[in-house]
């Protein structure tokens, strides 16, 4: 079960790359459909986070604007996923990696991946069921049609955003001028979400520079 995040999708270039990166690695594209993930489905899908400080956070980030959830299939998917994507800290993932290369910041990481074929088969229970995500054959062929449509041109925010979330947290500064242009670089490359999705995607990534400017 692979989730491309809010952070991912509000920027469909991006999100387009990633797609791209992992499907050149051969898997098959069992599932793939773009939605807003409800709270309860949030909060099923991290309960294992339940008891950390930042659960409240990551349900309000991961339903706060579209994802792209799919189900991948093939040799080692769970491992070749997990390798592409690097460590779960941006900071901490290799400069090749998608979350090196992408990521925005800490666990703003641009997407989900199951790691382990137990979690992988709870995950898809959930998301089948409760997540209304679908099995279907003309997955495939939706998932080379998004990348076909959004991995032309050079849009790439990913710095400008990093800089802005990286210098807020070093300098406390937790105004609505950082507010404002977080909602400004994640609107730019976000055709079909809405300014009222994109809005609520910053103010998740504000609410972890305020969290962090409080350590
Ligand atoms: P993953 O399997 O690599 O996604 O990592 P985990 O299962 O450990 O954490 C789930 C998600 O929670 C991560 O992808 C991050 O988005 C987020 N997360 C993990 N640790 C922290 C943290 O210390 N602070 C915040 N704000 N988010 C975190």
């Amino acid at each position: 079960m692979v989730i491309i995040k809010p952070d991912g999708t509000a920027r469909r270039r991006i999100s387009a790359l990633v797609l791209r990166a992992l499907l050149d690695r051969g898997y098959t594209v069992s599932a793939f459909q773009e939605m807003k993930v409800p709270e309860p489905l949030a909060e099923l899908h991290y309960a294992v986070h339940k008891e950390k400080p930042f659960f409240p956070w990551l349900v309000e980030f991961i339903s706060s604007a579209p994802v792209l959830a799919m189900i991948l299939e093939g040799q080692d998917v769970i491992q070749g996923v997990r390798d592409e994507l690097g460590a779960t800290f941006v900071q901490k993932a290799s400069s090749d990696s998608l979350r090196g290369r992408y990521g925005i910041w800490a666990g703003v990481n641009i997407a989900h991946a199951s790691d382990a074929p137990e979690t992988a088969e709870k995950e898809i229970q959930l998301w089948t069921t409760k997540g209304g995500l679908k099995i279907e054959p003309s997955a495939e062929e939706r998932a080379s049609a998004y990348i076909e449509k959004y991995s032309k041109g050079t849009a790439d925010y990913t710095m400008q955003i990093r800089d802005v979330v990286k210098r807020a947290i070093e300098e406390k500064d937790t105004s609505n001028a950082v507010l404002g242009l977080l909602k400004d670089l994640f609107s730019r490359d976000s055709q079909g979400i809405s300014a009222l999705d994109t809005d609520a995607l910053a103010k998740a990534v504000f609410s972890f520079i305020e969290e962090e400017a409080e350590k």
